[in-house]
């Protein structure tokens, strides 16, 4: 058995007229995150980290952005997907981190949930995700609210 991390980042920018999914989990916002898919730049930045840890490459490979299949998918089937290519390739997810600069809204009271939801996502025992979140202090886009930057880890055994 090998132990192996991965890293992942995503951002996307926030934007009037759409729902916010951030985590796999609906936040009460009156700007949403825009994309291709469903914008949870929590989950595919989780879904990259995962994917890089089992050398399985990036989001981007699996999943392109050009492509109409893509269009509206959520972070959370994209997880579940990225879940049967790990069991698929004999890895297994043991913890994770989804750290999130974000200066609107405030996050904290969903840490919990987005935690749950994607560790469930990735077929993972609750506990397996945490989440956390800073403001970023009005530094650079995500600081200054026009999106939301997502960093994940991801610790992986493997064989
Ligand atoms: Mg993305």
């Amino acid at each position: 058995m090998t132990l192996r991390i991965g890293h992942g980042l995503d951002s996307h920018r926030l934007e009037p007229g759409r729902p916010l999914m951030l985590g796999c989990v609906p936040v009460p916002s009156d700007l949403g995150l825009a994309g291709h898919s469903d914008g949870d730049a929590a989950a595919h930045a989780l879904a990259d980290a995962c994917l890089g840890a089992a050398g399985l490459g990036t989001m981007g490979d699996h999943f392109p952005s050009d492509a109409e299949r893509w269009r509206g998918v959520s972070g959370h089937e994209f997880l579940e997907l990225v879940a049967a290519k790990l069991a698929q390739a004999g890895a297994r997810v043991t913890s994770a981190e989804v750290a999130l600069v974000c200066a609107r809204p405030r996050l904290a009271p969903f840490f919990a949930a987005m935690g749950e939801a994607m560790s469930a996502a990735l077929a993972t025992p609750p506990g397996t995700v945490t989440v956390t979140a800073t403001s970023g202090d009005g530094l650079g886009a995500a600081g200054r609210g026009e999106g939301i930057l997502a960093s994940a880890v991801a610790l992986l055994e493997v064989g």
